[in-house]
């Protein structure tokens, strides 16, 4: 079943690093789930061989996106000039592979490290962060990319919370490349439901992440899907909508722990893949607005 979106997955669905076998490896059970673009976490960028990867994605027909949040020594919502010229930094350059790897996306936590925060965000940390992040999309702009401020749960940022939240930063930071990015794991949380998030964001919404409460099987859990898909097909979202799904079988360095990922939810990564296919397709399809009968 073909979609206007381009549907994604996360290489954490299939591996753990990013070396180029493992690039390898996540390419080609990417396109033979049948999705049409592959995630990437730039955590673990220093093993990348980016122009590796790029042939390989290029050889194989399927897209590319890439991700990250930062680190507490390198973090854009500091108060200390220091750490966040270390954020920025690393901002720069995950943008620039992004861009190098043929990617027009570059989404996440741009914004701070993922992880639990201590107390609120600053005043001061905040100016950091809309600082930097209009540089960044002013060179996001002139290689024809976007930045996506993906909203987080309050274990895992102090920053932006809810789609309230993420649109005052994004008018704030006032770049029109810059979008939001809506994950139904974190909205579960965050959220009164699915649907009024999505309505309020509307034509600014740039990337989806898919995922269940608990990170496993889509449908697995409690999450309505039926009305977030619904939800999508009212703002008519063409974008990219990738699954997001994490089991204590794959473990990334780093990663793994930032999220919390502590739990076994499913070991098969192809069965699980090839099923969130299947379920985010006919999810739309259903949704889908057809002419009355
Ligand atoms: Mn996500």
């Amino acid at each position: 079943m073909t979609t206007t979106n381009p549907l994604g997955v996360h290489a954490l669905v299939w591996v753990g690093d990013t070396s180029p076998a493992s690039v390898e490896t996540a390419v080609a059970r990417t396109k033979a789930a049948g999705f049409d673009l592959l995630e990437i976490s730039l955590h673990d960028s220093v093993n990348l061989d980016v122009p590796a990867a790029r042939t390989q994605l290029e050889e194989a027909g399927v897209a590319v996106a890439c991700s990250r949040g930062l680190a507490f020594d390198a973090d854009v919502s500091s108060d200390d000039p220091g750490t966040v010229a270390r954020g920025e930094k690393l901002l720069q350059q995950s943008l620039a592979i992004t861009g190098d790897l043929g990617g027009t996306h570059f989404t996440g936590a741009l914004y701070s490290a993922l992880g639990k925060y201590g107390a609120p965000l600053t005043q001061a940390g905040r100016r950091n962060i809309v600082s930097v992040l209009q540089g960044l999309a002013k060179e996001a702009q002139g290689r024809g990319m976007t930045l996506g401020l993906e909203i987080c749960n309050r274990y895992e940022t102090n920053v932006i919370n809810t789609a309230a939240d993420a649109l005052r930063l994004a008018d704030d930071i006032g770049e029109d490349n810059v979008l939001i990015h809506l994950d139904t794991y974190h909205m579960n949380i965050e959220e009164d439901d699915l649907v009024r998030p999505v309505h309020l964001v509307g034509d600014r919404l740039g990337y989806v992440h898919i995922g269940e409460n608990h990170r496993g099987y889509l449908g697995s859990g409690h999450l309505d899907f039926t009305s977030f898909f619904h939800a999508l097909a009212d703002i008519s979202y063409t974008g990219p909508i990738t699954f997001e799904s994490f089991s204590s079988a794959v473990v990334a360095r780093g990663l793994s722990n930032d999220l919390a990922i502590w739990r076994n939810l499913w070991d098969d990564g192809e069965d699980l893949a090839t099923h969130a296919r299947r379920f985010i397709a006919n999810g739309l399809a259903a949704a889908a607005p057809r002419a009355a009968a």
